[in-house]
C-alpha cells in the first residue's frame, strides 16, 4: 500500500530531481550544520532563522557566536549587546528576548544541555513544533519531520496532502512519506519554495518538478 501511495504521488521521482538540482553544497545554512552538530548553536539558528532569509540567517548566526556561543554566555550578555548582534535578522527585539529566555531554560532546568525530546523541547517557551523538530533532526540525527511553511505549501501544492497548517502536514506527511525522505524534506523543499514555489505567485514555469505537479489550489502562477 505504502509503495502505490509513493508511485501514486511520484515522491521517489520528485525527490531525486529536487536533491540532484539543490546539490549539498546550496542546502541550507540549518542543514549544513548537520556536518558537525552543535545542538545549542543548531537551536539559536533556527530562532533566528523565523522570518528572515537564509543568507541573513548564516551571517548573523556567525557574528552572533563569534562573541557568544553557550547557553551562559547569551543568557548573561546584555540585552541591547545582543539586540545590536542580531539586528539584521529582523524582528531582533523579539528574538533577542527568546534567545535569553531559551538560554537560562536550558541552564537551569537542563544543566546547559539542549534538550533531545520533543517534550522537553516545546516546555520552553519560544520553541515550536518546527524548531524542536529541527533540532531532533539536524542536532541529534532524530527521525522527524521538520515542516515549516514552505514544506506545507509545497506538500499541499504537489497533492501530497490536503491540511490547513504546518502542523497537520507533519501528521499527515509522517503517513505518506517513506522515512528515508525525514531528514532531507526540509532542506529540499525550503530552496524550492524559495527559488519557485513562493506562496504568492509561483515559478511553475520554470518548476524542475512542473510535470508532477497538480499546482492544487495555485490561483496565479508564472
Ligand atoms: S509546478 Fe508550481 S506549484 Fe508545482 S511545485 Fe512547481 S512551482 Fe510549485
Amino acid at each position: 500500500m505504502e509503495k502505490e501511495i509513493v508511485k501514486r504521488r511520484n515522491i521517489d521521482k520528485i525527490i531525486k530531481i529536487l536533491s540532484k538540482h539543490f546539490h549539498y553544497t546550496r542546502r541550507t545554512t540549518l542543514n549544513r550544520m548537520r556536518k558537525k552538530p552543535n545542538p545549542y548553536k543548531i537551536l539559536i539558528s533556527c530562532l533566528l532563522s523565523l522570518r528572515t532569509k537564509d543568507a541573513n540567517t548564516e551571517s548573523v548566526s556567525k557574528k552572533l557566536f563569534k562573541v557568544a556561543s553557550t547557553p551562559s554566555e547569551i543568557a548573561n550578555m546584555n540585552i541591547k549587546k545582543l539586540e545590536k548582534l542580531i539586528y539584521s535578522s529582523g524582528h531582533y527585539k523579539k528574538k533577542a528576548r527568546t534567545l535569553k529566555h531559551v538560554s537560562k531554560e536550558i541552564l537551569e532546568r537542563f544543566g546547559g544541555k539542549v534538550p533531545s525530546n520533543k517534550e522537553e523541547l516545546l516546555s520552553i517557551k519560544g520553541i515550536g513544533p518546527k524548531t524542536a523538530n529541527i533540532v531532533l533532526c539536524f542536532a541529534y540525527d532524530k527521525c522527524v519531520l521538520p515542516v515549516d511553511v514552505h514544506v506545507h505549501v509545497v506538500s499541499n501544492r504537489l497533492g501530497w496532502v490536503m491540511t490547513k497548517t504546518p502542523e497537520q502536514t507533519e501528521k499527515e506527511l509522517e503517513k505518506i512519506l517513506p522515512k528515508k525522505y525525514w531528514k532531507e524534506i526540509n532542506g529540499l523543499f525550503v530552496l524550492h519554495g524559495k527559488e519557485f514555489c513562493q506562496s504568492f505567485s509561483p515559478l511553475c514555469t520554470k518548476c524542475p518538478i512542473n510535470s508532477y505537479c497538480p499546482r492544487i489550489g495555485v490561483k496565479r502562477s508564472r
